[in-house]
């Protein structure tokens, strides 16, 4: 009989996380109930499996009764101090994080990934690494299927790729991967921690439960501290470490083990994904030539740093996946050409005054949307011609009347999105088909 059999379980989210925690509770015997206080919440999928939900009004005015549930599990979008999470909390129920739930129900092997910026695209590596040297694995958690919908699958992983983002960290208690992998940290989602240190301690605890037999793989000069796993240091910037990238070239303590020729990512930003990658098939003792191989046939992700079209020897360049400052820093730094830069959107208490030493002489000219426009307008009018415009395809029409031949236009927001699109792949999208829309000069 198993663990959660005559167990009534709370699931709170009814999007992938809360469906797959869903049904791996019920797979194991509980009887579950979905909530989830949004109005427009989709309960199809939830109905065609059976499932009770509670939505919208009713979720909100729900009260808990002491013992009516054993357990509940938070999907990683809310916050446990949000008011339906309360009053489970309030009614005495224990809160498990879904990722913590699934964790408890599995035995696969995993790598985890987090930082600030390029967990989506090393998760990616890896899983590729992996399956392309004859291991099975996919890419998973917060990218992806969640980690509840694959144990609940049933399909048996060797490794799994799970990227891993400071809200699920926030809500595990014994989770651990064999390793687990630091890719950078910079300030981001200023809107939902009270400061950075909350945003940096949630992160951390990705080394909370490690052993000696784990590892950390971690970027040079990051002040993590990485508890009892051994420590492996990389970098492609030029500092000390144990993997780095330098001229083309992958090393290990200096002895070069692999190059990037025919990499189709770009950009050092994205070789430090690429290390941390084959650090990670390291660790799980995968041949170095099988996974350089699997590399070179790795299509990098849409909108992230993506060619969209040449025009007028113009590259249009859409990096909508930059919803931070770093990741728009990383983007300037990959580029050689001179820059007419796309970006503002929502507001999300960013400084972006650091970014002011960067703009001085390679970018040519901001034309600036969203939410933050005028914020970002009185922080770079000063150094360089800024225009606004009132959506894409204004935008694009702007910044390529402030281009020149040879110049690269590039939509790198630097924020959310939410203000104006549904997500960052749609906004790129509309960015791609004002691109497209442009014409050919007679
Ligand atoms: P995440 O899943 O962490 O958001 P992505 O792989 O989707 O990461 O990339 C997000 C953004 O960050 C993109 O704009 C990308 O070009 C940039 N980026 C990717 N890897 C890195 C890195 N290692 N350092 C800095 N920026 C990066």
């Amino acid at each position: 009989m198993s663990s959660l059999t005559s167990q009534t379980i709370a699931i709170l989210g009814a999007g992938r996380s809360g469906l797959g925690a869903a049904r791996l509770a019920r797979q194991q015997g509980a009887e579950v109930i979905i909530f989830d206080e949004g109005d427009a919440v989709k309960t199809d999928k939830l109905d065609a499996e059976g499932f009770l939900s509670v939505t919208g009004q009713a979720a909100r005015d729900l009260t808990v009764k002491p013992g009516e549930f054993q357990q509940v599990i938070i999907s990683p979008g809310l916050d446990e101090h949000w008011p339906l999470p309360k009053k489970f909390t309030d009614a005495g129920v224990p809160l498990v994080g879904e990722t913590e739930f699934a964790f408890n129900l599995t035995n696969m092997s995993m790598a985890a990934i987090t930082g600030t910026n390029g967990k989506s695209t090393c998760t990616e590596l890896i899983a590729t690494l992996f399956n392309g040297c004859g291991f099975k694995s996919v890419p998973c958690g917060n990218h992806g299927m969640s980690l509840s919908e694959v144990v609940a699958s049933g399909v048996n992983y060797d490794v799994l790729a799970l990227e891993i983002s400071s809200f699920q960290l926030e809500t595990i208690k014994s989770f651990r991967a064999r390793a687990s992998l630091w890719l950078n940290f910079a300030p981001d989602h200023l809107d939902r921690y009270p400061d950075m240190e909350s945003y940096f301690a949630a992160k951390a605890r990705i080394f909370e439960n490690v052993t000696r037999d784990d590892f950390a793989i971690v970027r040079a000069g990051e002040t993590v501290h990485t508890g009892l796993a051994q420590r492996w240091t990389f970098s492609a910037y030029g500092e000390a470490a144990d993997f780095t990238y330098a001229n083309g070239g992958f090393y290990h303590h200096g002895q070069k083990f692999g190059s990037a020729e025919g990499l189709k990512l770009r950009g050092k930003h994205n070789m430090e994904n690429v290390l941390a990658a084959l650090m990670t098939g390291r660790v799980f003792g995968l041949s170095r030539t099988e996974m350089l191989k699997a590399l070179a046939e790795y299509e990098p992700p849409r909108h992230r740093c993506e060619l969209v079209r040449t025009l007028r020897d113009r590259e249009y360049i859409n990096d909508s996946k930059a919803t931070n400052l770093h990741a728009l820093e990383a983007c300037l730094r990959s580029q050689e050409r001179p820059i007419v830069l796309i970006a503002g959107g929502k507001d999300k208490e960013l400084d972006y005054t650091p970014l002011r030493a960067q703009l001085n002489g390679q970018v040519r000219a901001m034309v600036l949307i969203g939410e933050i426009a005028e914020q970002l307008e009185r922080t770079f009018g000063d150094l360089l011609p800024c225009k606004r415009g009132k959506d894409m395809a204004e935008a694009v029409a702007l910044a390529t009347g402030l281009s020149q031949p040879g110049d690269a236009i590039i939509l790198s927001p630097g924020t959310s999105s939410f203000d104006m699109y549904t997500g960052y792949a749609q906004r790129g999208d509309v960015f791609r088909e004002a691109v497209n829309a442009l014409t050919e000069p007679n």
